[in-house]
C-alpha cells in the first residue's frame, strides 16, 4: 500500500496486540482504532476502543464468575430477552 494520493493521508498503521484471530490496529493518521474479529473490522476512536475493553473486560470476569459458580445454566432475565 504505497500509493501516494495527495488527495489521501497516507495511513500509518500499528499493530498493539493479535491474539487468535483478534488484531488490534491503531492509525495514528485517521486516529482510529482498528478492532479485527475474523473478517469482521471495527473502527473505533481510542475513546470508544477503551470503553469496548472495559466492557468486555467486566463481561468477560462475570461470564468466569458464572461458569465457575456453574450458574450460567440459569437463564438470566436480561440475557433471555436479547435472544
Ligand atoms: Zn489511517
Amino acid at each position: 500500500m504505497r500509493s501516494k494520493l495527495k488527495t489521501y493521508q497516507q495511513c500509518e498503521k500499528i499493530e498493539l496486540a493479535e491474539t487468535a484471530g483478534f488484531r488490534v490496529i491503531y492509525c495514528s493518521n485517521c486516529q482510529v482504532v482498528e478492532l479485527e474479529v475474523g473478517a469482521l473490522s471495527l473502527r473505533l476512536t481510542p475513546e470508544m476502543a477503551q470503553h469496548f475493553a472495559n466492557v468486555l473486560m467486566k463481561g468477560s470476569l462475570k461470564l468466569e464468575r458464572l461458569t465457575q459458580s456453574g450458574m450460567y445454566q440459569k437463564p438470566m432475565m436480561e440475557a433471555g430477552a436479547l435472544h
